[in-house]
């Protein structure tokens, strides 16, 4: 955990979210500023600092990401329609955040 990162302080309980399911190892909330009636965040509990510092012991979590994505999606009946999941790597790409996470936009 780091101390100054939001989603660590919104994983520990210290800053709020819209939470829509949690377990151990990933919470999913939703995006404070949404890019599509659908935004949702997938962020492992554990802070790994961008998708650039994924090691070999990573795998787990990134395909338990990718699969939590799809079943929200089915979940809130937007699967069908079609989503786009969005990782933003580094400033350049669009990172703001340097806590891991997945984007899942849809429901337009
Ligand atoms: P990124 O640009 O990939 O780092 O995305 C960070 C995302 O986190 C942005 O879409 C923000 O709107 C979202 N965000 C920032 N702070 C919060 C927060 N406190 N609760 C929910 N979403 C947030
Ligand atoms: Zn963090």
């Amino acid at each position: 955990m780091e101390e100054k990162c939001t989603f660590c302080k919104i994983i520990k309980g210290e800053q709020s979210a819209d939470f829509l399911y949690q377990d151990e190892s990933l919470v999913v909330f939703k995006d404070i500023r949404p890019h599509a009636p659908v935004h949702l965040l997938i962020v492992p509990r554990e802070h790994i600092r961008s998708l650039n510092d994924l090691k070999e012991k990573d795998k787990d979590i990134i395909s338990e990401m990718i699969i939590r994505a799809t079943e929200m999606a089915k979940k809130l009946s937007i699967a069908q329609s079609g989503y786009r999941l969005l990782f933003n790597v580094e400033r350049g790409g669009g990172q703001v955040i340097f806590h891991l996470h997945l984007h899942l936009l849809g429901g337009w």
